[in-house]
């Protein structure tokens, strides 16, 4: 746990000294899972490219020990959402992070997954995955450069050292709802609005017209 024994006051026999090291429970725990992230292998757009480079020979994620990049959610902790989120996709990344496992990260990385990026104003993007999923990181940039996303990652490292067993939320009793999934449509979706979606739909239908009805912003 974070509180632990103060070494400054706890004595070491001489025998010991220079060959034991004292340290928490939560620092250990943090120092294995800083060190062995496992980002999930996909990409959306031009990001993506970027975030190939990162983990090519020269920038070497390996040294952070995030070079496994799985093809499964459920062997990932960490989703890179690298490129344009579009309304088509959403509701797959969102279906993705939900099969992680937990512990789980999520990092942003550029502009259009921050905030819609250059496309925001586009009838088919979301303005940032963060409308659906929970960011830890944002990294910045249009795109980002493996040194931005290094750096990022590093951010995310830096998370991972405050985090404490007491805690976390995977370690407690009740289980974690997950994320709902949001609605292809015609407009940027709440799922919260989701009910409202449907009964505007069927009173549209019903009146004959288009089944497209505009929810009114959350
Ligand atoms: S932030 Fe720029 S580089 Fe990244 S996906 Fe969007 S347009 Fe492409």
């Amino acid at each position: 746990m974070s509180e632990g024994p103060d070494v400054s006051v706890t004595p070491i026999p001489p025998e010991l000294q220079g060959k034991v090291t004292i340290t928490s429970l939560d620092k250990i725990y943090n120092w294995g899972r800083r060190n062995s992230v496992w980002p999930m292998f996909f990409g959306l757009a031009c990001c993506a490219i970027e975030m190939i480079c990162t983990a090519a020979s020269r920038f070497d994620l390996s040294r952070f020990g995030m070079e496994i990049m799985r093809p499964s959610p459920r062997q990932a902790d960490l989703l890179i959402v690298s490129g344009t989120v579009t309304k088509k996709m959403a509701p797959q990344i969102v279906r993705l992070y939900d099969q992680m496992a937990e512990p789980k990260y999520v990092l942003a990385m550029g502009a259009c997954a921050s905030g819609g990026g250059p496309f925001k104003e586009g009838y088919n993007v979301v303005p940032g995955i963060d409308q659906f999923i929970p960011v830890d990181v944002y990294v910045p940039g249009c795109p980002p450069t493996p040194q931005a996303l290094l750096h990022g990652l590093i951010h995310l490292q830096h998370k991972i050292d405050g985090q404490s067993l007491r805690e976390v939320a995977w370690y407690r009793r009740e289980t974690a709802a997950e994320v709902p999934l949001p609605l292809l449509g015609p407009d940027l979706i709440n799922p919260g609005q989701a009910g409202l979606l449907r009964e505007r739909a069927a009173q549209a239908s019903a009146q004959g017209g288009a089944a497209s009805p505009t929810l009114p912003s959350s």
